[in-house]
């Protein structure tokens, strides 16, 4: 089922009903928390013969607005167990609760003009998510009666995003793991014991095995050729690093500021502001950190300098 969005980037993600072999439903990401979508799946339900009372559970990728925000309100009208990884459960606890500490403005080398519109930006926090009934570790399956569905923990995207494989439907639940042409931004889901670069690279290896099967992404399309967007998909991210390791090559020890005022970026480097600032140094901070810990050099190959 498609559910709408608000705002100008993306104009609706993907729910996903599973109907278990007792004709129990399980959904996947019931969408953005809005009244008009809660009306799409009540009213979806009899097409397919069932209703809201047959919903047993509910389980998300990842926590994100466009993928959870209909959970809490789904729950109490159904009573379902609400599923979530248990690292992205942990990383939005520390978010909400103002412990993730990514942003460390003040080693940045952040002119003091732009460090004060930035610091405001900082004390945002998320909000808190709804508690999970069931933690999901990677490979766990979901409890859906006739279904061998696995959780697979593909992070980068957030800390704990997961993906959902059915091997016997040849299907993979992909999330905003893997979208058929967008890409999706790294490290937006707290802040996590691994890099986003690295982390995301590991997930893509993961998807890219499971070529024969088609993906049901978060957005977009239904698509098939895992394997070559899996990879398109890594070279995209990769093209960043090596652009980041040249530039700490070329120039040795630079802040971040330094470096991503040296970097291409399609508004122009000069007219970014505010969140487009903060977003662009939090994704150079997370390249350079890519580099300089050496995780960088075998996926860059051979060429590459860590500066
Ligand atoms: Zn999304």
């Amino acid at each position: 089922m498609t559910m709408e969005m608000p705002g100008p980037h993306l104009r609706y993600s993907f729910c996903y009903v599973i109907v278990g072999s007792d004709d129990s439903l399980h959904v996947i990401d019931p969408g953005w928390g809005t009244k008009e979508n809660a009306l799409r799946l009540e009213s979806f339900l009899p097409e397919i013969g069932s209703d809201l009372s047959q919903i047993q559970s509910i389980v998300v990728t990842h926590l994100h607005p466009d993928h959870s925000g209909q959970v809490e309100q789904l729950r109490d009208a159904t009573g379902a167990s609400l599923m979530v990884g248990a690292d992205e459960f942990t990383a939005s606890v520390a978010a909400a609760a103002g412990r993730d500490k990514r942003w460390d403005l003040g080693s940045w080398g952040i002119p003091a003009a732009q460090l004060r519109e930035l610091s405001q930006l900082e004390g945002a926090k998320p909000p808190l998510a709804p508690t999970p009934d069931v933690l999901l570790a990677d490979g766990e399956e979901l409890a859906i009666p006739g279904r061998h569905i696995r959780a697979m923990h593909t992070g980068g995207h957030t800390t704990g995003h997961l993906c959902f494989h059915d091997p016997e439907a040849s299907l993979v639940f992909t999330g905003d793991h893997v979208l058929p042409r967008i890409h999706p931004g790294l490290g937006l889901g707290g802040k996590s014991q691994e890099n986003p670069m690295a982390a995301y690279l590991k997930g893509l290896r993961r998807t890219a095995e499971l070529d024969g099967c088609e993906a049901a992404p978060g957005h977009e399309y239904r698509f098939r050729g895992l394997a070559k967007r899996s990879e398109s998909m890594a070279a995209h991210h990769l093209r960043r690093t090596k652009e980041v390791a040249d530039a700490l090559a070329t120039n040795g020890e630079s802040t971040v500021w330094e470096v991503a005022s040296r970097l291409t970026w399609t508004a122009g480097w000069e007219n970014l502001a505010g969140f487009y600032i903060a977003s662009a140094l939090l994704q150079t901070e997370m390249h350079m950190d890519f580099v300089r810990s050496g995780a960088a050099e075998a996926f860059l190959g051979g060429d590459s300098t860590t500066g």
